[in-house]
């Protein structure tokens, strides 16, 4: 059995249909509010236009930020929505209300082919705990669930899985979404039976839900390289200090329980640029890891272990990349990750797979121009490593089950 997709659900019966659709609008903002990059928009479009096109109404639920269950207005995605029509072609509305009698009335008016964009779910209290009230209130707001937001399908919330099951308890359907069927397409065929050597990357600064899935990982993968402030910890693990670095106190036995694990497979910086503060003017200064002063700030991986990770990357087949090597958006510390995204872009020229994800990530790779080389930018971070881990995501394996083959859309239609 495999999962369903809107390509199951025949064009014409999508007519005056009411669909709630899950997407990931948490995209970067300016300080002021406004969308700094709509990558993750454009991503769901292809999905809201056909369902427009179709005549269905449609509902849109997504989160922005990490909002603690009450409004922030810097946090209202009245932003994405005014974007939006430059997007699709449908009418788009908004309502700064998700579950209230002002939210109810706007899904009452919506007419065939109408998008409306509720208020970010993560204003409400009970979303995040998957609450079945917020869950059946949200189902209630059509028979068809569509789930498009891959970013978050490792998340077990009310707008990702509990809506979803409430609608199916109710008689309807719940199916992937273009993008996410492309994601998981191009993901399991990567990661069920990877071309080997097999070599993983992680960085970045969210150290913890990271730290948690190198386990996992380390039965799966032929090399893990490691990076970004996640490597802080590992080397404090072997005994060296790191000044005034980021780091995670309580992740320490665990990094030292991983290094003796991973043996050769696992792989941390041998040096690093440090310097006393991370700013954009700053001239760092090499050292070797187990000669980091006490005024030391980590801000990027150093030259040696550019070129050994770079060599590992470059003999792999498969390669499957999460978080920065530094803090690249600034120049001093950039030359890592961009010699990394570089490294990957070669291999990947020379057919190997090569597979991008998280948000900066991904920012960071098309920042060193070479993201029309890498094989697939997912719009997932922690959703790649769940995958990457073994686990199940929650929002996928909720949907409605099919065991014909996947239509085309021509039959479908
Ligand atoms: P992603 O969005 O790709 O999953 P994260 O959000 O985990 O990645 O981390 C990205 C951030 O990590 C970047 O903004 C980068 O500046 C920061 N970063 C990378 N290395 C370090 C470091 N050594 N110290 C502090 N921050 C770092
Ligand atoms: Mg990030």
């Amino acid at each position: 059995m495999r999962t369903k997709t809107l390509r199951d659900i025949p064009t014409p019966s999508l007519q005056g249909r009411r669909c709630v659709i899950r997407v990931d609008f948490n995209v970067p903002m300016t300080r002021d509010g406004q969308v700094a990059d709509d990558t993750r928009i454009r991503a769901v479009v292809p999905t809201l236009d056909h369902l427009a096109a179709a005549g269905a109404r449609v509902v849109i639920l997504s989160h922005l930020g990490r909002p603690r269950a009450t409004p922030d207005p810097l946090l209202s995605l009245r932003s994405v929505a005014e974007v939006l029509p430059n997007h699709c072609t449908a009418p788009v509305s908004f309502v700064p209300d998700t579950l209230g009698s002002e939210a109810i009335a706007a899904v009452g008016r919506l007419r065939d082919g109408e998008l409306l964009v509720l208020e970010n779910t993560r204003f409400l209290p009970g979303e995040t705990e998957n609450d079945p009230e917020v869950s059946a209130a949200l189902g209630a707001y059509g028979d068809l669930f569509v789930q498009d937001a891959f970013g978050v399908a490792h998340r077990s919330h009310s707008s990702t899985v509990g809506a979803a099951q409430a609608i199916i308890d109710c008689g309807g359907e719940a199916v992937a979404g273009f993008l996410l069927e492309t994601e998981l397409r191009f993901l399991q065929d990567a990661l069920t039976d990877p071309e080997r050597p097999f070599v993983a990357i992680l960085g970045g600064a969210k150290i913890s839900g990271k730290i948690d899935v190198v386990e996992a990982f380390l039965g799966r993968v032929d090399r893990l390289l490691i990076g970004g402030a996640m490597a802080n910890t590992f080397v404090r693990a072997l005994g060296c200090q790191t000044g005034k670095s980021l780091i995670e106190e309580d992740r320490i036995d665990l990094a030292r329980d991983l290094i003796e694990r991973g043996g050769d497979k696992l792989l941390l910086p041998v040096d690093f640029r440090v310097a006393p503060k991370l700013v954009g003017d700053a001239a760092p200064r090499v050292a070797r890891r187990d000669d980091i002063h006490a005024d030391d700030i980590v801000g990027d991986i150093g030259p040696a272990t550019e070129a050994i990770f770079a060599a590992e990357v470059s003999a792999a087949r498969t390669v499957v990349w999460n978080g920065p090597m530094g803090v690249f958006e600034m120049p001093p510390f950039s030359s890592g990750t961009f010699a990394i995204a570089a490294a990957s872009a070669g291999v990947a020229t020379t057919g190997a797979t090569v597979i991008v994800g998280g948000g900066d990530s991904a920012a960071a790779v098309v920042e060193s121009g070479v993201a029309d080389r890498i094989s697939h930018i997912s719009t997932g971070g922690g959703a790649v490593l769940e995958l990457l881990a073994g686990a199940a995501l929650p929002a996928v394996t909720v949907l409605s089950r099919s065991d014909s083959p996947v239509p085309s859309l021509g039959d479908a239609s």
